[in-house]
């Protein structure tokens, strides 16, 4: 069928209702039907589903899609036989079927009733289905949640890496991978591990306007913070995540003792209770869920007013995504994280039972955590660029939507010091990670920097007028304006530049702001 021959908004009318595309739904469903490899990125709540799922139901043959969880498979092929009076037009294939019920698909697939086959990366790792699939038309492949193939995803899945081999199997046909999670470097890896290098990409825009992002000091008196805060939003539905099934546990009974509907709900307790507790705030029984990252996937529920986050989270990746469900419908919906240096060693205690290669990307991930915790600079555009994504905060929708815009620290002027770090990263030659240029900046001596004989050199300690703190600031903001490019790949390595090197050449005025200071867990006093 050729895709110029369908008119797409009439079938977009015809089987979903909606009368205009959303975002970039529209050019994605024309390359997918182009027969192209196809890459799309876009937050949760984009409308992902229904790029695949459109050109699926008016195409001849089955598009097969990969899916990571079962339990969003049955919830997307009962949403598929909605629209249809065909209960075959969507399946799902997986170890749980009788002999009879997988008879049934493939009949249905056979004469051409099945549009949409959902599968788990390892129903297809089985020969049968593989030599099954070969045998009759497949319009296309989709791979939802495509992250989970990269270790760099927050859900990495190691059968995710055979899914290239065995769409090889299957034939010739066009494959559209799917995600939430837009870092550069996931992004790579999804196109390498895919092998589909020639994709064409739409990434859309990972900026949520309405939230309000903030941070604040972690002291012990976090718990009646969190009550104060929760009182000025009376009424309101929220989340507070805690990274301990026994945190949730503990926070719920405090605030339930003092006066606020709420509900724990993590892995440990029964799928009944999870139920009920999940219906509950679903159904506004309670204002507040405090959950484990168990609490979340698949949630949609479109008032939650303030995300708490009691404990940072590992990653950025995470705290986008939660955060993320706050504030569905456009409305207010306030992100506040409470952060301590402590949890941050907790967590790389955590992580320093695991392989090694698991525990550097672990740290990696968590250092970008602090960096945004600490920074003073708008945390959107923070986000945004860790996103890959540019924003200008004095133009961009949302800009002023946090704590360090709204309450600015007083700016310095730092153009002599952007080149002396600029020099000193182009100078060491790109060896070093942000610690290490740090160091030289200020003359300190570790055991990279001796094997390096670094601190040998003219420039070692050049930048001793200013300390540590001064000087990371500076890093992390000359990196967000792009002079300076981090390699995740090396798990941190800094380079360089042609932005940078052209500031070396002509200086420009270059403000900075320094980090927030935070004093740790056990100090009530916060020094912002
Ligand atoms: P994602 O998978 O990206 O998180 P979904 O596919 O679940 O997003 O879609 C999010 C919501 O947007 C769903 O409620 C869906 O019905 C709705 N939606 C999708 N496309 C459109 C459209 N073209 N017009 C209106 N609503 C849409």
């Amino acid at each position: 069928m050729n895709s110029n021959e369908i008119d797409i908004h009439k079938e977009l009318k015809k089987y979903f209702g909606f009368s205009q595309f959303k975002g970039l739904q529209e050019q994605v469903v024309t390359s997918l039907l182009k027969k192209q490899n196809t890459f799309v990125i876009m937050p949760t709540g984009g409308g992902k589903s229904l790029c695949y799922q459109l050109p699926a139901l008016i195409q001849e043959g089955t598009a097969v899609v990969v899916s990571p969880l079962i339990a969003l498979m049955k919830n997307q092929v009962d949403a598929i036989r909605s629209l249809s009076s065909e209960n075959g037009i969507a399946h799902v294939l997986n170890s749980s079927l009788t002999k009879t019920e997988i008879a049934q698909v493939k009949k249905d697939i056979t004469s051409g009733l099945t549009k949409l086959l959902y599968v788990a990366p390892e129903s297809l790792t089985k020969e049968e289905n593989v030599t099954f699939l070969k045998s009759v038309p497949i319009s296309f492949v989709a791979i939802d949640e495509a992250h989970c193939i990269s270790e760099w995803g927050h859900d990495f899945r190691p059968e995710y890496r055979n899914l290239k081999n065995i769409i090889k199997q299957i034939g010739d046909v066009p494959v559209i991978g799917l995600t939430a999670t837009a870092t550069p470097k996931v992004q790579e890896d999804i196109l390498k591990n895919l092998d589909m290098a020639n994709a064409v990409t739409f990434k859309a825009s990972f900026n949520r306007p309405n939230l309000f992002y903030e941070v604040r000091t972690k002291t012990k008196n976090v718990e009646s913070d969190i009550i104060r805060f929760i009182r000025q939003h009376k009424g309101k539905s929220g989340v507070i995540y805690c990274l301990s099934r026994k945190k949730v546990e503990a926070i719920a009974e405090v605030l339930k003792v003092n006066g606020i509907s709420a509900v724990p709900y993590h892995a440990g307790l029964d799928a009944k209770t999870r139920a009920k507790h999940q219906d509950m705030f679903l159904m506004e029984d309670v204002e507040v869920v405090v959950a484990t990252i168990a609490f979340g996937m698949g949630i949609d529920k479109p008032d939650v007013r303030f995300v708490i986050h009691h404990d940072i989270p590992k990653s950025l990746e995470s705290y986008y995504q939660e955060t993320g469900r706050a504030g569905r419908d456009g409305g207010e919906g306030h992100c506040l994280a409470y952060y301590s240096y402590k949890d941050v060693e907790k967590l790389e205690k955590f992580m320093s039972g695991k392989p090694v290669a698991e525990q550097e990307i672990g740290f990696a991930l968590l250092q970008e955590v602090v960096a945004y915790a600490e920074t003073s600079m708008s945390r959107r555009k923070f986000l945004l660029h860790y996103f890959g994504e540019e924003f200008d905060s004095e133009t961009g929708e949302g800009g002023d939507m946090d704590d360090n815009v709204k309450n600015p620290k007083t700016k310095v002027e730092a153009k002599n010091e952007v080149v002396k770090l600029l020099e000193v990263v182009r100078d060491t030659k790109h060896l070093y990670k942000s610690k290490e240029i740090v160091f030289t900046l200020i003359g300190r001596v570790n055991a990279v920097i001796k094997a390096h004989r670094t601190d040998s050199q003219s420039f070692f300690g050049c930048g001793a007028e200013h300390d540590e703190k001064y000087w990371m600031a500076l890093l992390r903001q000359i990196l967000v304006e792009g002079y300076l490019s981090k390699d995740i790949e090396t798990y941190g390595i800094v380079k360089i530049t042609q932005k940078g090197l052209d500031f070396i050449e002509n200086p420009t005025s270059f403000m900075m702001s320094e980090d927030h200071e935070y004093t740790d867990a056990d100090d009530e006093t916060v020094v912002a």
